[in-house]
């Protein structure tokens, strides 16, 4: 698979993630800076995390010519009925504020006992081709939400995110990426675009 693919995202840690898991795995990804261009940042108003992917990765093909891969992803916390949700970046009001959305999720969160912490990451990631096709692929990692916030890695909920003990911002990124939702999402994608016919 030597086509190159251009991933849109403004967040520039998740950028370094899509890198990351994507670039060992056969695939030719540039980001628009590497392509000599500027993405606009769409307008994620959709109400599922593959709306939103589907959102960012039509225009990012549509502006560029090249087949584009996005990822759209959020953390669902049971006790609040799935909260944050699609809406995970602007939790606290301002959008990408990682320690203002962490100390409210924490706050939320004070009084509810080990048993109703639970949570999960999803990541839905799109793929779209000039000519229209979409492939599409969602990951998802379960875990517990802390008390407090730990850890200096990664990125968002990553030091509030706890999985056998530890925080996502404790573990290394090879760790993370082969637990993680984006990890995951990304290999099933792999996998479907390998069986991709116009390849
Ligand atoms: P998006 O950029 O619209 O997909 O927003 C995703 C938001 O969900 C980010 O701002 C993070 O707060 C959170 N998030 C998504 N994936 C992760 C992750 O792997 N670790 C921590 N937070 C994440």
């Amino acid at each position: 698979m030597a086509k190159t693919f251009l991933i849109a995202t403004h967040n520039a840690k998740k950028k370094n993630e899509l890198l990351r898991i994507l670039s060992p795995l056969g695939i030719d990804v540039k980001t628009d800076s590497e392509l000599g261009l500027t993405l606009t940042e769409p307008e994620e108003n959709g109400e599922t995390f593959y709306e939103n992917a589907l959102i960012k990765a039509k225009m990012g093909c549509e502006e560029s010519g090249y087949p584009c891969v996005a990822d759209d992803s959020g953390l669902m916390v049971d006790y609040l009925a799935g909260a944050p949700g699609v809406y995970s970046a602007r939790f606290s009001g301002e959008h990408g504020n990682d320690k203002k959305n962490n100390e409210k999720l924490l706050k939320l969160m004070s009084d509810v006992p080990e048993n109703e912490r639970t949570a999960r990451f999803v990541s839905v990631v799109c793929c779209v081709f000039p000519n229209g096709d979409i492939i599409s692929a969602r990951g998802e990692c379960e875990g517990t939400i802390g008390y407090k916030e730990l850890g200096e890695g990664g990125f968002g909920y990553d030091p509030v995110f706890m999985v056998d003990g530890k925080s996502f911002a404790e573990i290394s990124d090879e760790e993370k990426d082969k637990l993680s939702h984006r990890g995951k999402a990304l290999k099933l994608l792999l996998e479907k675009l390998n069986d991709y016919k116009s390849l």
